[in-house]
């Protein structure tokens, strides 16, 4: 057995880099594609895998795309990168700017950034400012700050950042035989929904290929209304986008797709989060759950969930331990068996 050598090196001939590209990884990619257990008995018409993105370097899916986003800036001598961010984009690209000795500047829209990602921005040394505001704000200070200050923009409009994240959809197919019946995932700047469906382009070579099921959560759901929003709102902070950056490659891909887009209350998504940590063993963060939550009220809805279905979990849940608060909380006892087998009987 080989071991894995990450996205560069895994796929170099399917990646804009050459020679004078640094190939720098955290072992990013080759995440495993797990078979469901408790909820499959809720799909019984399809066979449900989730894609665990959670187990990459930062815990989430952006290390793919940012491994080669930080190389091409560093191969084109920039001294440093700059991100706006609701929290993951700024994790992974502090720790790949600090992984090749380039300076790193974050900016976090004030108060809406889950605790674990603003501590690794912080640990890996990112310079973070934090703007009153919400992303889209951020976004346009980080576009400013890159035009002036000559530092890379690593946000998801980056053409690296979609080149390195579509080799999910190549690792998904690689270990299914072929594409799935049904991708579902979360969609917030729809960098990830566009960067799969080129990978699955890429692959089928005119053959077969999945339809996209995006899943917003209701108070940020642009893409199930037509139109950008101004104020978005909800528990699923890296999901919290009003107006998406890859708007139209991602209209396109669920178009082309045959796909759909729905959106999912704040409950389900918490609903859903808590069943797959509860019954699965997979703590996501809530973001990742929506895609859960999407294919459970898919079903209510008379949509058929069946063939090979895909649900990308995008990030990990320790990254956000608030939503923990969402549980009954721990109970103090007397240190005795007795204390104990009480409290298990009253559960
Ligand atoms: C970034 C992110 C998303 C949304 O991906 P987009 O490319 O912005 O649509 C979903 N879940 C997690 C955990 C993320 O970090």
């Amino acid at each position: 057995m080989t071991a894995w050598p990450g996205v560069l090196a895994a796929f170099a001939d399917r990646l804009p880099i050459g020679d004078g590209t640094p190939r720098l990884t955290l072992l990013e990619g080759g995440t495993p594609l797990i078979p469901a257990a408790a909820l499959a008995r809720e799909f019984p018409g399809a066979t449900l895998y989730y894609k665990w993105e959670g187990a990459n370097p930062t815990g989430s899916f952006k290390d793919r795309g940012m491994v080669v986003a930080v190389a091409k800036a560093a191969e084109a001598g920039a001294p440093g990168v700059v991100c706006a961010s609701t929290g993951n984009t700024s994790a992974s690209a502090a720790a790949y700017a600090a992984r090749c000795g380039l300076r790193c500047v974050v900016i976090l829209p004030e108060g809406k950034v889950a605790a674990g990602k603003l501590a690794q921005a912080r640990m890996h040394g990112a310079v973070v400012a934090m703007i009153p505001g919400n992303f889209d704000d951020a976004l346009r200070l980080a576009r400013e700050t890159s035009d002036a200050l000559g530092l890379a923009l690593v946000n998801s409009f980056n053409p690296y950042r979609l080149e390195g994240q579509k080799t999910a959809a190549f690792e998904i197919a690689d270990a299914l035989g072929g594409p799935p019946d049904i991708l579902a995932l979360p969609v917030g700047n729809a960098g990830n929904i566009s960067a799969y469906w080129r990978g699955f382009v890429e692959l089928a070579n005119g053959g077969a290929r999945p339809r996209l099921w995006g899943f917003q959560a209701a108070g940020a759901a642009p893409f199930v209304r037509g139109a950008p929003i101004s104020d978005p709102e909800t528990i699923a902070t890296a999901i919290r986008i009003g107006r998406p950056a890859s708007w139209d490659t991602a209209q396109r891909a669920l178009a082309e797709s045959g796909g759909r887009v729905a959106a999912v209350s704040d409950d389900e998504i918490l609903f859903a989060q808590r069943r797959l940590a509860a019954e699965e063993g997979i703590f996501t963060e809530p973001a990742s759950a929506t895609c859960i939550a999407g294919l459970l009220r898919a079903r209510q809805d008379g949509h058929p969930v069946t063939g090979h279905v895909v649900a990308v979990l995008t990030g990990h849940g320790l990254k956000d331990p608030a939503v923990a608060d969402h549980t009954p909380p721990p109970v103090r006892i007397e240190a005795t068996v007795d204390g104990v087998a009480a409290l298990l009987a009253a559960h």
